[in-house]
């Protein structure tokens, strides 16, 4: 799976989001997998800084998008909702340089307008305008 930019910048956000979780990611660390009972630190990030892994139970890689679905109870499965959460997580007004992904699960609705640019106003104008023309005027085609 290639992964865009943003998911690419995300992805590579794992040490930040560790410490945002009140987590040293240069340390061991309990698992973060809830279904984990870990009781002693069993989990380490790797050495690319994309991945943390559980070397107990779980015996596995997670993402930082992984980790935050598991933390929001979201599926994993559901890979844009899991990267919003991160995103929302880590950014909160947006991700620097990129533009914010569309919720995908219409958790915020009405915050944004689509932005309407001045060409288009005078488009929609110019239909308003036609419209109120015809309105109650001639209701028969104009042909020829
Ligand atoms: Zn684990």
């Amino acid at each position: 799976m290639a992964d865009d930019a943003k998911t690419k910048f995300l992805r590579a956000q794992l040490p930040a989001y560790l410490k945002k979780r009140g987590i040293d990611p240069d340390k061991w660390f309990s698992c973060l997998n809830p279904e984990h009972q870990d009781h002693h630190p069993s989990m380490h990030m790797d050495e690319g800084g994309l991945f943390a892994r559980c070397f107990s139970k779980c015996g596995r890689n997670y993402s930082i998008f992984e980790m935050e679905a598991m933390r929001q109870g979201i599926s994993i499965l559901d890979f844009p909702a899991a990267k919003k959460a991160v995103e929302d997580y880590l950014y909160p007004s947006g991700v620097p340089g990129f533009e914010k992904s569309q919720d995908h699960r219409g958790k915020k609705t009405g915050e944004k307008h689509p932005k309407i640019q001045p060409k288009s106003i005078v488009y929609i104008r110019k239909y308003i305008d036609n419209r109120g023309q015809n309105r109650g005027g001639e209701s028969a085609s104009q042909t020829g």
